[in-house]
């Protein structure tokens, strides 16, 4: 087996050396952490970029197996922000200079629900003097409805593939049409077409997965050419049908120091790319976002969420943040990313810097 030091050196990673590095521990650990961190500041700088996540409604037509607000879920309690709600927490994001926003919801692809966003969109354009960048996260939709929303002023799309090996893709998934993995793949690819920046990423740490489906997941996410990542440890939630296999999880500790070495072999394998430090860190570890931005991400998503609905949003069991609101939210960040070398680029988009390489060379 090849030493860490002489796989840290090369730029080309195999599905072996990224094994290696998945499984690095002791003083090889803190080697990748070091090189990764390095290549960080080498090619996407210091600078942290601010995304408010506003999660404006938790109705969810699909059922993935892991979700806490799977239509299935009937302790949820539903809601749908209204358009004032979700505008002013727009403007807070835009007041405080945060760059951009992520609206972020279920699933749903009816007309009303693709007109309402579509509306939203412009609203948020013109109350911001069309400063804020906008990511969707709405999950998998036609070119026409992606189209649109790109026209009306989303610039982002973050669509995680979830797992890139489409065996565990399909254990927990349900086994039907609205929960295929092509059509996933498929709206990734439709994205791009449309011109948005792409982002995807994974679950680490699932039942049935194992070190060699995230080296998969690592190549995958390079095959793809993806602008942007964000990938966070997989968190068990006691309403939902994978919670059944909780004895055969690793421990909370190890998926997230797993997540950690992802992230960092994430920055080596494609350096220019934006990398988000997942909220579910922060669920195991207080400070497990900024860990992860010291070695390697560069985007941080604060949540702006009005309180009332965040408890009925959660993806998983001890979601943070539940009951701090937005300003509190920003000075405890702040504070903290200092803490962890990195500055915040205020006022900034902070788009990828490989999607505009990516342009460069398909000119
Ligand atoms: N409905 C959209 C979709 O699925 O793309 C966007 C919202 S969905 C809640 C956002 C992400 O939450 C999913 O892509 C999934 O990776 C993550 N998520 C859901 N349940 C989770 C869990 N139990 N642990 C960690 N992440 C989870
Ligand atoms: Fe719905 Fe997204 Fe949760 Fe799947 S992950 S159940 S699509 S909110």
């Amino acid at each position: 087996m090849k030493k860490i030091k002489e796989i840290l050196a090369q730029t080309e990673f195999s599905k072996a050396d990224l094994v290696c590095l998945l499984q690095a521990e002791r003083e090889e650990r803190q080697l990748l952490f070091e090189a990764a961190q390095a290549r960080k500041v080498a090619t996407v700088g210091k600078k942290v970029f601010f995304r408010g996540l506003v999660e404006f409604s938790n109705i969810c037509a699909k059922d993935c197996l892991y979700c806490g607000i799977r239509k299935s879920n009937e302790k949820v309690l539903r809601y749908e922000a209204t358009d004032d709600e979700i505008l002013e927490a727009c403007r807070f994001a835009w007041e405080n200079r945060f760059g951009s926003v992520v609206l972020q919801s279920g699933e749903l692809s009816s007309p009303a629900f693709v007109k309402r966003v579509d509306r939203l969109l412009q609203a948020i354009k013109k109350m911001s003097n069309k400063e804020l960048g906008i990511t969707l996260s709405c999950g998998e939709q036609t070119k026409e409805t992606f189209q649109r929303w790109f026209e009306s002023g989303a610039h982002r799309y973050l669509l995680r593939i979830e797992s890139s090996t489409p065996d565990l893709y399909h254990k927990i998934h349900p086994q039907n049409e609205l929960h295929a993995y092509e059509k996933r793949l498929d709206c990734l690819k439709l994205l791009k077409e449309c011109g948005y920046q792409v982002g995807t990423g994974v679950m680490i740490g699932l039942p049935f997965q194992t070190d060699e489906d995230l080296a998969e997941d690592l190549l995958f996410l390079k095959n793809l050419d993806v602008d942007m990542v964000g990938m966070g440890p997989y968190i068990e939630h006691e309403d939902t049908p994978l919670y059944a296999y909780r004895s055969q999880l690793k421990t909370k500790q190890e998926r997230f120091d797993l997540a950690l070495k992802m992230v960092a072999s994430l920055r080596l394998l494609m350096p220019d790319i934006n990398i988000a430090a997942a909220t579910a860190l922060q669920a195991i570890d207080p400070v497990g976002r900024e860990k992860a931005l010291k070695i390697g991400a560069n985007v941080i998503m604060p949540n702006l969420t009005p309180c009332d609905f965040r408890k009925e949003y959660q993806l998983y069991e001890d979601k943070p943040c539940l009951d701090e609101d937005a300003a509190l939210c920003r000075n405890c960040l702040e504070a903290r990313i200092e803490l962890a070398g990195s500055e915040i680029g205020y006022g900034e988009w902070g788009d990828s810097k490989h999607f505009y390489r990516r342009q460069e060379v398909t000119k």
